[in-house]
């Protein structure tokens, strides 16, 4: 960020007073341009014995498979925005039970929070996006593990399908850190069945 969205004018970054960290300020507005994490919305959309899939048409990772999901706009609720996200890029009419939310996804490193949602398909209608090259339905043998576009999808598909052999789906949070290999490390920090 260079320039204030209200007055044009240079921006500066130093740390206001009585806050403790450095942030975006415009001199001349006298205002403080905060940045927060975003939310990333989903689903996991479940028919019989497979989950929906779609391949993504757009970077990062185009060509790889993920499930419906994408970020949260203002003035909706989480489970809203992951159902509005499934609708845009698989084209899936879903249903959710009464507790959906399955995992979370903590990306400090990112400033990123994912929240997915288990869902049924209320039928076999669906059809790629615009951010989509595909929509696919796979059972747990049929899944492109290594085509897999995100660490916290293939962990979400893992925990589901480890889940499906208990029918038990207790809703997971996670944290989730580079090691100094550069290689994604996921660590459970909380679940509702302990
Ligand atoms: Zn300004």
């Amino acid at each position: 960020m260079k320039y204030c969205h209200h007055c044009a004018g240079p921006i500066s970054q130093h740390i206001p007073e009585g806050d403790d960290k450095v942030r975006f300020c415009c001199p001349g507005c006298d205002v403080v341009f905060y940045q927060n994490p975003n939310n990333i919305v989903g689903t996991l959309p479940v028919y019989e014995d497979k989950v929906l899939l779609c391949r993504r048409a757009i970077e990062p990772r185009l060509g790889k498979w993920t499930l419906p999901a994408g970020f949260m706009e203002n003035g909706e609720t989480t489970l809203a925005g992951a159902i509005r996200e499934t609708r845009e890029e698989a084209g899936a009419n879903i249903v959710v039970s009464a507790s959906p939310l399955y995992t979370l996804y903590n990306l400090p490193y990112i400033n990123q929070v994912y929240l997915f949602f288990l869902a049924a398909l209320v039928d076999l209608d669906f059809k790629p996006g615009i951010e989509s090259l595909e929509v696919k339905l796979f059972a747990e043998h049929e899944i492109p593990w290594n085509e897999i576009a995100f660490a916290v999808v293939r962990n979400t598909l893992e925990n589901y399908f480890s889940d499906l052999k208990t029918g038990d789906y207790p809703v997971r949070m996670f944290d989730v850190n580079y090691s100094p290999e550069r290689k994604v490390d996921i660590a459970l920090v909380s679940s509702s069945k302990p």
